[in-house]
C-alpha cells in the first residue's frame, strides 16, 4: 500500500472509531438521566454488545500494523501525532492474552459493584478481598506489557506525558514544605463566617440564574448543553457538542456555581481545539492534568477572582435578595475563600485539596511499592489525615472508600489534579501579563480570556504536551512556584497575614 492508502484506512477507521463513540457517549447521557428501571435488563445486553463492538474495531491488530507501517513513513507533523498517539493507545491493549483481560474485567465489575454496596457504611474490611483481587490482577495484566521503568511510574505518564514519580515526589515535595505553614498559620486566625451561603437557595431560581452566568462566560447553546443530573458528568461529543450536567444544592449556593465554571473550563478546552483536529485524536486525548489545568483555572483564578463577582455578584443578588441583600461583595468573596480541613476532597477549598491529593499519592506509591498490606489501608489513611489536616476520620465512608477512582482502577490518576491547579498558575500569570483579566471580568468580557486562551493554549489539542504547551506560553519549563505564590499571595490577603 501506499502511504495515500494507509492514509486513508487509517481515515476510515477513525471515522467508525468516532461513530461508536459518539453513540457510546449518547448512551451514557442517557443512563445518567434515569431512563425507566424497568427496561434497563433489555438496554444492557444491547450496550454491551455495541460496546464489545466497539472494543473489536478500536484494538484491531491489523490498524495497529497499520500504524507500525505508517510510522516508518515520512508523515506530516499532524499526521505523525496521530500515529504516535492511536500506537500509544493501541498497545495497551493489543498485547494482552484475552482470558486474562476478561477475569481483569470481572475483576473490576466485581470491586466496582463491591464499593457501590460497601462505601455507604463504611464496611472497608467488607470491600478489602474485592480490591485485592482487583489489584492482583490489574499488575498482573500491566505486566505483559513489555515497557521500561515501575509500573507505578507507567501509570502516572500514561495519565500525564512527561510526568513520573521523581517529577511527582519533588512536586508534593514542594507543595507540602510551603503550603502546610501556610495552613496551620491560617488555621490560628479567626474564622471567616460564611453561614449566608448555606440559607435556603430555591433550585428553581438557581437555575435562572446559571442561565445568567452561563451567558456572561458566554457558553453558550451552539455547542453547548447544561442539564441536571444526581452524579454530574462531561460528555464530550464533539468539539462543537459538549455536554455537562450539574446538581444544584438548596442549602449551598456555592456548589452549583462553581462546579459549573469548573466544567465550563473541561468544554471550553474542548471546543477551542484548532479546526485541523476535530474528530481527530488530538482533539479528542487531551491528557488528565492538561485538562483539569483548564478547568482549575476558570474555576479558581477566574470563577473565584475579585473582578468576576463585580460584575456577577449584583446579578446574583437580584435573583437571592432576601438571602444576599445585606451582604456586601467583600464579604461574599471571603466567604466563598474559607479554608478549612474537610474530610471529603470533592468538598475541599484551594488550600487544603491539594493536601487531600498528596495522601492519595502516598498511599498509591505504597500500594505499588508493595510498603503496606491492604488491610491496613483505612487505617494509614487516618493518620495521615490526622497528620495533615488535623482531622479524625471516624468512617471510611468519609474516608477511604469516599472516591471512585481506586475501585474503578484509575491508578496514577490523583496526582493530576493537584497538577492541574499548578499548570493552571503558570498559564494565568502569562495571561495576566498579556491581558488585563480584571478588567475584562469586571466588563462582561469573559469571552476574551477564553480567546486568549484558544489562541496560546487551546487551540493544540494534544498535538503538543502540557509541558511543552507551558514552555511555548511562559518561556521556561513548569515551575511549581507560580502555584506557590498565588496561593500564598491571595490568602495571607484574605486571612491578614502580613507578608508571608
Ligand atoms: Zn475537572
Amino acid at each position: 500500500m501506499s502511504k495515500k492508502e494507509m492514509l486513508e484506512e487509517l481515515n476510515r477507521w477513525e471515522e467508525r472509531v468516532n461513530a461508536y463513540q459518539y453513540v457510546q457517549g449518547l448512551i451514557n447521557l442517557d443512563l445518567n438521566a434515569k431512563p425507566p428501571i424497568l427496561g434497563m435488563d433489555s438496554a444492557q445486553k444491547k450496550i454491551s454488545l455495541l460496546i464489545g463492538e466497539s472494543f473489536a474495531i478500536e484494538y484491531n491488530p491489523e490498524i495497529y500494523n497499520l500504524l507500525l507501517e505508517l510510522e516508518k513513513e515520512d508523515l506530516n507533523p499532524l499526521d505523525a501525532r496521530r500515529v504516535e498517539l492511536y500506537k500509544k493507545k493501541l498497545e495497551k491493549n493489543l498485547s494482552l492474552p484475552k482470558e486474562e483481560y476478561v477475569d481483569y474485567r470481572n475483576k473490576l465489575t466485581a470491586s466496582s459493584q463491591a464499593w457501590l454496596k460497601y462505601k455507604h457504611n463504611g464496611d472497608w474490611k467488607s470491600y478489602v478481598p474485592y480490591f485485592k483481587d482487583l489489584l492482583a490482577s490489574f499488575k498482573k495484566l500491566q505486566s505483559y506489557r513489555n515497557e521500561e521503568g515501575s509500573l507505578y511510574d507507567r501509570l502516572l505518564t500514561e495519565h500525564q506525558e512527561g510526568w513520573n514519580k521523581k517529577r511527582y515526589d519533588d512536586f508534593f515535595f514542594a507543595l507540602k514544605k510551603e503550603l502546610l505553614p501556610l495552613l496551620k498559620e491560617i488555621q490560628k486566625r479567626p474564622q471567616i463566617d460564611n453561614s449566608f451561603l448555606h440559607q435556603s437557595y430555591p433550585a428553581d431560581v438557581q437555575r435562572k440564574y446559571m442561565q445568567s452566568l452561563l451567558d456572561y462566560i458566554g457558553y453558550t447553546s451552539d455547542w453547548g448543553k447544561i442539564s441536571e443530573s444526581e452524579h454530574p458528568l462531561t460528555s464530550w461529543l464533539s468539539a462543537n457538542d459538549i455536554r455537562f450536567t450539574t446538581k444544584y444544592r438548596e442549602k449551598d449556593i456555592s456548589a452549583a456555581i462553581f462546579s459549573t465554571i469548573h466544567e465550563s473550563g473541561h468544554a471550553y478546552y474542548t471546543h477551542q481545539v484548532d479546526e485541523a483536529y476535530h474528530d481527530t485524536i488530538i482533539a479528542t486525548s487531551m491528557e488528565a492534568a492538561a485538562q483539569e489545568s483548564q478547568s482549575r483555572l476558570c474555576e479558581n483564578h477566574l470563577g473565584h477572582n475579585y473582578a468576576f463577582w463585580e460584575a456577577q455578584f449584583p446579578v446574583l443578588k437580584d435573583y437571592f435578595p432576601n438571602q444576599l441583600g445585606d451582604i456586601s461583595l467583600d464579604e461574599f468573596y471571603r466567604a466563598i475563600h474559607k479554608v478549612e480541613a474537610s474530610a471529603i476532597r470533592i468538598e475541599a477549598d484551594e488550600i487544603t485539596y491539594p493536601f487531600h491529593i498528596m495522601i492519595r499519592y502516598e498511599i498509591e506509591k505504597m500500594i505499588f511499592d508493595g510498603e503496606v498490606e491492604i488491610e491496613q489501608l483505612d487505617e494509614l489513611w487516618k493518620e495521615k489525615y490526622k497528620e495533615y489536616l488535623g482531622m479524625d476520620i471516624h468512617n471510611a465512608a468519609e474516608g477511604i472508600l469516599q472516591d471512585m477512582h481506586w475501585p474503578y482502577d484509575y491508578f496514577g490518576y490523583f496526582p493530576t489534579y493537584a497538577l492541574g491547579s499548578a499548570f493552571a498558575s503558570q498559564i494565568y500569570s502569562c495571561l495576566e501579563k498579556e491581558i488585563d483579566v480584571e478588567e475584562a471580568l469586571r466588563n462582561h468580557q469573559y469571552p476574551k480570556v477564553m480567546n486568549w486562551l484558544k489562541q496560546n493554549v487551546h487551540g493544540y489539542g494534544n498535538m503538543i504536551s502540557m509541558d511543552e504547551v507551558i514552555r511555548r506560553i511562559s518561556g521556561e519549563s513548569f515551575q511549581v512556584s507560580y502555584y506557590i505564590s498565588y496561593l500564598k499571595e491571595k490568602y495571607s490577603k484574605i486571612y491578614g497575614l502580613g507578608a508571608f
